[in-house]
């Protein structure tokens, strides 16, 4: 267990932040997360991809060492891959395919970590880490013990778990997954139709070129990829706002009602590109805010802010951030 005082969080968060934290505890490995100093606040971080820090964190930050442990158990046609929380997702999943187990190649090049995978419920081309989590050990910081939650256990939603609605109690150790050996490629994904006789890796390079044509690459310029989620309205609102703006992409429909695209509602109120103060609006992705140059969270808040009331003004959407605001 590693521990800092009064550390700067600017290389812990994508959106490159320069927040401070009073103290940050590293666990490895083996480490007993019994024995973790934790007195006043703490909270988990992650790669800190999908976090804003608008002002210091006056606790302790608990993190996990990114180090790669993933062990594999053969079972019939498929395989249960054990991995570390602290885990690079994006080297899990290059891990997997070179060992033959797929499942995981739709989530190529998400940054962050394993742990937070579940958390976020993370998701792209198609595929949502629910759909290959078998169980998730975590070390339950606020009654002290360790706990395994099945797949079911995890209330899995869109961008949603039940880690996410008790904030920094849950600290999440390992991460089951039950991968296929057989090769069958998810290609549910529009983008992807074209892809049918590509190999897991062919696969797994197309997302990739694909993504980085619409995101900012964190080291070049900082973001959380998508601000906001795709807001989820009801037949009656989709309808009327199919009536008013004809070149609206069609909705997805799903359990909860008719998913709009966020990045088409925020480009289509003009925010495409522009700038305030040192915050901006991706000019590929409208979906994204990016730092323009040394932007603060506040910064990045206050024009969230804004497009959310243009948005919701324009077409009466309320847009909610899937970024974690601090
Ligand atoms: C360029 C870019 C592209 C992105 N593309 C996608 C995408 O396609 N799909 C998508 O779903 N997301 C995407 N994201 C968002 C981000 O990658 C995910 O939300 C990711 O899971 C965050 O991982 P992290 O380790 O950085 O977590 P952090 O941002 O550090 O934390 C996120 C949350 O998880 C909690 N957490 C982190 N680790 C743990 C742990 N071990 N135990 C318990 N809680 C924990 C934190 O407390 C926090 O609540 C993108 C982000 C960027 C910057």
């Amino acid at each position: 267990m590693k521990v800092f005082e009064n550390i700067s969080l600017k290389a812990y968060n994508t959106f490159g932040i320069d927040a401070k934290a009073r103290r940050m505890v590293v666990l490895e490995p083996g480490d007993d997360p019994v024995s973790l100093p934790l007195e006043g606040a703490w909270m988990v971080l992650g790669g800190g991809s999908n976090m804003v820090f608008t002002h210091d964190y006056d606790g302790t930050v608990v993190r996990l060492d990114t180090v790669q442990e993933v062990s594999v158990r053969p079972d019939g046609d498929c395989a249960t891959v054990t991995a570390w929380g602290g885990m690079v997702m994006d080297d899990l999943v290059a891990w997997s395919l070179e060992q033959g187990l797929y499942g995981l190649e739709n989530l190529t090049a998400i940054p962050g970590t394993v742990g937070a995978s579940v958390v976020q419920n993370v998701g792209a081309y198609g595929v949502e880490a629910k759909d290959v989590v078998e169980s998730v050990e975590v070390y339950d910081l606020g009654e002290g013990r360790f706990c395994t939650f099945s797949n079911a256990d995890c209330r899995f939603a869109y961008r949603d778990s039940i880690f996410k609605h008790s904030a920094g109690r849950f600290l999440v150790l390992q991460v089951r997954y039950r991968l296929r050996r057989e090769f069958t490629a998810n290609l549910s994904y529009k983008a992807l139709e074209g892809l049918s006789h590509a190999s897991a890796a062919e696969l797994r390079q197309a997302i990739a070129d694909l993504r980085w044509g619409k995101l900012p690459r964190p080291e070049e310029h900082g973001s959380a990829g998508s601000f906001f989620k795709n807001p989820v309205v009801g037949e009656e609102v989709y309808e009327s706002l199919r009536q008013r703006f004809a070149d609206m992409p069609e909705a997805h429909r799903t359990a909860e009602g008719y998913k709009l695209s966020a990045g088409w509602l925020i480009d289509r109120a003009g925010w495409k590109g522009r700038t305030m103060g040192k915050a901006g609006v991706w000019p590929r992705n409208a979906l994204v805010l990016y730092n323009a140059g040394g932007c603060t969270g506040t910064e990045v808040v206050a024009l969230a802010r804004e497009i959310q009331q243009d948005v919701k003004q324009k077409f009466g959407v309320a847009l909610d951030p899937e970024a974690i605001i601090i």
